[in-house]
């Protein structure tokens, strides 16, 4: 079987450390040109933060044999977005922006007004996709978010979800694409996505790789990570988080200047926590000229769910929580029998959970475009609610330095 096979991923920069929790089983003797890689092997053996995954590996499969190689099939059309190659081959490394674009809010089958579910999410330089509803390529356009996507993932196999990957691939393979793109999705997903991506006629100009997600870090880059966590659907499916790294606590640099440090890299390697030896023989400690570390930015993604604890133990201090809303409280019932949310218990789980924003998206066709009376029934719960509209763009700010928690407003009870 192909997973005995093990290669290293050619095109995998190496600060882009990919941790997914397992491989798709491959169909016999690999008959369809799949082959496995092992993008960098396990990072540190155990996972780092308590999401409940304390053991993964590595793995991202990737199509080779007959997709391999294929050349380019002619120059870019007049459309390419002119941020394209520069976005893909020199991303930013300061950590500045944090972005997400709504490019569908809907449930189950568009309006009008909403498109059915895909969030773009920035982070500097890197674009990634949580979700892929149908029609997602053309709002991608309508919203300025780009083509320079490097990672798809997909929550549950629920059409509104993931109907979309056949056009967006495509038209990534019209401009002339090259990058790997990589594909995400729970455990079994893969038979699906295949055939999404087989979709088409011609070969695709770029490798496409799937992963399978397990609980736990999926990605992790410098600066930050995306995991996965469980959620409670009426099928497989998960939520994900971005959640960013510490950053160090911030430099007095009056007071280095007046221990007699030089400018330049001694700054920098004090910053990072080290000690450093002056000319005259003198040994700076950091302590004393490094403030406390300051957190950083974390925004959650529920996907379809029930409330469920998953969520709140992610989200906790969560700058943003996105939380789907299909129903409101009228609808409670049927908010159960089909592993959805109501408002109020979406605001209920942002206020277990103390974040300091929440954004309910997914909502029923019924709801019309005004998201009907979910935003009064969520507020009355969590107040700093906000529903979710097309195009909706939301900045996270970095942290102030003197940043205190928020306090739940609710006791936490179990959401069942
Ligand atoms: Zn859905
Ligand atoms: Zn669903």
């Amino acid at each position: 079987m192909p997973e005995s096979r093990v290669e290293p991923e050619r095109s995998t920069p190496s600060s882009d450390r990919r941790i997914g929790g397992g491989s798709y089983p491959s169909k016999a003797g690999g008959a369809t040109g799949f082959d496995v890689g092992d993008a960098a092997g396990p990072v540190n053996g155990t996972a780092r933060t308590g999401s409940g995954s304390t053991h993964y590996r590595s793995y991202a499969r990737r199509l080779t044999g007959r997709w391999a190689g294929v050349a380019s099939p002619g120059p870019l059309p007049d459309n390419r977005p002119r941020a394209w190659p520069a976005r893909l081959s020199r991303p930013r490394r300061s950590a500045s922006i944090l972005r997400l674009t709504f490019l569908g809010t809907a449930s189950s089958r568009p309006t009008v007004a909403r498109n059915v579910s895909s969030i773009a999410v920035q982070r500097d330089g890197r674009l990634f996709l949580f979700d892929c509803g149908e029609g997602t390529q053309r709002q991608m356009m309508r919203f300025g978010v780009g083509f320079a996507v490097s990672d798809i993932f997909v929550s549950h196999l629920h059409a509104d979800h993931y109907l979309g990957l056949t056009g967006l691939l495509r038209t990534f393979g019209l401009q002339g694409r090259v990058e790997p793109l990589t594909i995400w999705g729970p455990a079994g997903a893969a038979d699906t996505l295949r055939i999404l991506i087989d979709l088409g006629g011609e070969p695709l100009s770029y490798d496409v790789r799937l992963g399978a997600v397990e609980p736990g870090p999926v990605l992790e880059e410098d600066g930050f990570r995306i995991e996965a966590f469980p959620t409670r659907h009426t099928r497989e499916s998960m939520g994900l988080a971005l959640i960013e790294d510490d950053r160090p606590g911030r430099f007095d640099v009056d007071r280095a200047r007046a221990l007699g440090v030089p400018e330049g890299p001694l700054f920098g390697a004090l910053h990072r926590g080290e000690s450093v030896e002056l000319v005259d023989g003198r040994v700076v400690d950091p302590g004393s000229l490094v403030g406390p570390p300051r957190r950083g930015r974390r925004v959650v993604y529920t996907s379809d769910t029930r409330p469920c604890p998953a969520t709140v133990a992610i989200a906790r201090q969560a700058d943003l929580l996105v939380h789907e809303a299909t129903f409101d409280e009228a609808e409670a019932a049927r908010a159960r029998e089909t592993g959805h949310s109501t408002a109020s218990e979406a605001a209920r789980v942002a206020s277990e959970a103390g974040v300091r924003r929440l954004v309910l998206t997914h909502l029923s066709a019924r709801y019309a475009d005004r998201g009907g009376g979910l935003l009064e029934e969520a507020r009355a719960v969590f107040p700093r609610t906000e529903i979710a509209r097309d195009g909706l763009v939301i900045e996270i700010p970095l942290p102030p330095d003197e940043d205190r928690p928020v306090e739940p407003a609710h006791p936490v009870t179990d959401a069942t």
